[in-house]
């Protein structure tokens, strides 16, 4: 079966905490402070594999965690960070929020997107010592990793979508200018996925053709299998509509092109409008009339024509390098730009109690919430509205007045997390 959704849920690394210690040696009294810096979690990061062409692999593992770092160590030695976990999925995998379903990235580009960010590491005692706190007995705990239920889809980006009746010779035509070995079987529905084939355009240019499992009547609607693969055609550069001019299982060839533009048309009238190319297949079969009707059919439309047999390879050639100059002319296909953030809602802020944990060395106040981390990640600390915001949200959670009941004081700092600031009344 071929999977093009999944849920899965990842975990980035969180950080390692602080050490507390203090550096001892002989002969020497009351050492300084010298426990050392938690290492940062790892990030999960997602990676357009090229040689992958459904999401099958995220059926039986569902869950992802990237590691932990190390927690800091005496002699102010760091915790060494946790490794990145790459997820390779299909170039043109769209990352979704499985609630929501807002689109988080589209990854149809070459570089890697941080999907969870990994926790940064706590500070070890030695961070915290002042001219005033020369023995900081505390240290920072990492923070935690970042982790969301994601659902991914899979939009297949290839350049050229081959389309046609079921039977025509889509996969015969992919595998004999291609290296891909699709299942070629004369019955309908022998594809019951799309499949990519890389073509090879001379020494240098290639392009990726994807072999669309066969419209049907009603494909449209959702009746039978077509509908499913729609979507893979919605990013092709080019289409490629093949027929079966011979006529060889008794249609006619002008009817199923109709036919299967009135599938396209039902499920997106955009789609069914882009131009085509049109490929006349298993002219071994057929008389030159029924060609020359075709072509004659083509040129009224104003459709490129390829008369061919894609069994014996002959006449894909012209194809191939028709379908290469076009697409030199054509302009990549453009990313889907990700949904905006929702805003965040400040009546539900001030209304849900929100718990959190205040602990006090002398002048440090260090505040842990975990609901907090969510908004955390959208917080910038160097710039100014997002501090501002942040300012905000502390206030509306009642976390800036039990700052003050605790007696804090200006200058001193509050530390949430990875962002500290001085406290400003
Ligand atoms: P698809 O359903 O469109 O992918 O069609 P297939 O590629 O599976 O081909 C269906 C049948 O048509 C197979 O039996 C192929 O061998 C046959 N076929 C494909 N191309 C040609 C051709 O150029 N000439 C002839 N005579 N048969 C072909
Ligand atoms: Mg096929």
């Amino acid at each position: 079966m071929f999977v093009d959704t999944a849920d899965i849920t990842v975990k980035a690394g969180d950080g390692g905490n602080g050490a507390v210690s203090f550096h001892r040696e002989k002969y020497v009294a009351n050492g300084g402070p010298d426990g050392g810096d938690g290492g940062k979690g790892g990030n999960i990061v997602f990676l357009a594999d090229d040689n992958l062409s459904t999401l099958a692999d995220f059926r039986y593992k569902r869950k992802y965690l990237a590691e932990n770092g190390e927690n800091g160590k005496a002699s102010n030695c760091y915790g060494k960070g946790g490794k990145d976990l790459v997820i390779r999925v299909p170039r043109g995998t769209l990352l979704r929020e499985a609630g929501t379903r807002r689109l988080i990235m589209d990854i149809s580009g070459s570089e890697p997107f941080i999907a969870a960010k990994g926790g940064r590491g706590g500070w070890g005692n030695s961070h915290f010592a002042t001219p005033t706190r020369q023995c900081p007995r505390f240290a920072k705990e990492g923070a935690p990793g970042e982790e969301y239920e994601l659902r991914l889809e899979l939009k297949l980006l290839a350049d050229v979508g081959l389309i046609g009746y079921p039977n025509v010779g889509k996969s015969t035509l992919i595998s004999v200018v291609s290296q891909a070995k699709p299942k070629i079987a004369n019955y309908h529905f022998t594809t019951l996925s799309p499949t990519l084939g890389v073509v090879r355009v001379g020494a240098e240019a290639s392009f990726v053709m994807a072999d669309i499992p066969g419209l049907i009547e009603g494909a449209g609607e959702g009746v039978g299998l077509g509908h499913r693969f729609l979507r893979h055609v919605e990013r092709c550069r080019l289409l490629v509509h093949l027929v079966d001019v011979s006529g060889s299982e008794g249609r006619d060839p002008i009817e199923d092109f109709e036919t299967v533009n009135a599938e396209l048309a039902v499920y997106s009238a955009e789609l069914a409008s882009r131009p085509q190319i049109l490929a006349a297949n298993k002219c071994d079969l057929a008389s030159d009339e029924q060609i020359e009707r075709l072509r004659a059919f083509a040129k009224e439309r104003g459709m490129a024509f390829f008369p061919m047999s894609a069994a014996i390879a002959d006449g894909t050639k012209p194809l191939v390098n028709h379908l290469a100059a076009e697409l030199a002319k054509l302009p990549p296909m453009p990313a889907y730009e990700p949904d905006p953030l929702p805003e965040i809602d400040e009546q539900a802020l001030r209304e849900q109690s929100r718990a959190f944990n205040l602990n006090v060395e002398d002048d440090l106040f260090i505040i842990e919430a975990p609901w907090l981390l969510k908004l955390m990640s959208r917080i910038n600390p160097d710039d100014y509205e997002s501090l501002q915001y942040f300012q905000r949200v502390l206030k509306l959670t009642g976390i800036l007045d039990a700052l003050k009941e605790a007696g804090i004081r200006q200058g001193d700092t509050v530390s949430i997390y990875d962002i500290e600031f001085d406290y400003i009344p």
